[in-house]
């Protein structure tokens, strides 16, 4: 075990198996808004529960923190307050928007301290395996620290820009997450009305160009299946939707698809509200059409 001593805020869906490899890696402290699901890990896994985030900070060299939006980060930071040190780094594991990002890392500067936007993308599964795609946002030493990190969950870490870059670029991978969804839900009830067995369609099309990981894993585990697990939150990626559109609206490209798509997925976490799954998507396409695709 790495006697770095890294502190880990936010025990959510993907946290917890997160923060499981953190554990196990390094010398670990966890803090939860939510007291009770902190204690509750710190039991389970032997780690212990900082009072606050703020103490969390104090004892830590680096800090991950895995919350809903940038907002939520810069909540957190307002509530540590001034206890940073020289030399300490900030790992956001959230999928945050690029503006959050960069106004985290000049709270963060003023203290010495560094800021790496680190969001992942593998979901619950890929947290629990250890084997999460993790893109950096940030300057150097620091992503070389946050690089040291991130690889007990990670099994593709790749540095892709300055501080927010990992955010945009996790905001477009939902775009195209959602795109897919969206686009296979209609395209499997007019399949299936024609009569054409969803699981036989599958089968083609991950054997063809339209395949995606909406083909070969969401589809088959859960649509076919009529299984809808909570794992990733619809309005999580609802929320994606919304950076991904701000990032084009900041660098000029017009939005179509992802527009269709943001559309889609405001209309739907409306209809099944803030604990649905993202790919229940489909299962409120399925009511608006009348059919139903299984099998
Ligand atoms: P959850 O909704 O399960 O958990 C959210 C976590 O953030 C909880 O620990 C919650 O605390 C905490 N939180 C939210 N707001 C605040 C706040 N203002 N102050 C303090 N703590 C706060 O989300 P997930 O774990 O699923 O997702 C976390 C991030 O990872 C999101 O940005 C998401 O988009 C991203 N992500 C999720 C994936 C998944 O498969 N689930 C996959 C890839 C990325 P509390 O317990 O008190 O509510």
């Amino acid at each position: 075990m790495s006697d770095v001593r890294v502190g880990f805020i936010g025990l959510g869906a993907i946290g917890v198996p997160m923060a499981v490899h953190v554990a196990k890696a390094f010398d670990a402290v966890v803090w939860n808004r939510t007291t009770d699901k902190a204690r509750a890990f710190g039991e389970e896994h032997g780690v212990e529960v900082a009072e606050s985030a703020g103490a969390l900070v104090k004892e830590c060299d680096v800090v991950i923190t895995c919350l809903s939006t940038s907002d939520d980060v810069l909540d957190v930071l307002d509530g540590i307050g001034d206890v940073w040190r020289k030399g300490q780094l900030l790992v956001d594991a959230t999928s945050g928007d690029p503006t959050g990002s960069k106004t985290a890392a000049a709270r963060l500067e003023k203290f010495g301290a560094g800021f790496v936007d680190a969001p992942v993308s593998g979901g619950t599964s890929g947290a629990e395996a250890g084997t999460l795609t993790s893109m950096l946002g940030g300057e150097e030493p620091w992503v070389s620290k946050a690089r040291e990190i991130v690889s007990c969950y990670s099994k593709k870490i790749e540095h892709v820009g300055p501080v927010g870059a990992g955010h945009a670029l996790k905001a477009i991978n939902q775009g195209l997450l959602a795109i897919n969804i969206v686009a296979a839900a209609e395209g499997f009830a007019a399949l299936t009305k024609l009569g054409v067995t969803p699981s036989v369609a599958l089968n083609v099309i991950n054997s063809a160009t339209g395949r995606s990981n909406v083909t070969e894993n969401l589809f088959p585990q859960r649509v076919i299946t009529g299984d809808w697990p909570r794992t990733f939150k619809l309005s999580l990626l609802d929320k994606d939707l919304g950076v991904a559109l701000k990032v084009l609206e900041d660098t000029g490209i017009p939005s179509g698809a992802i527009r269709v798509a943001k559309d889609e997925y405001a209309k739907a976490r409306k209809a099944l509200g803030e604990e649905a799954d993202h790919v229940e998507y489909v299962r409120d396409f399925e009511k608006r059409v009348g059919v139903e695709v299984r099998g």
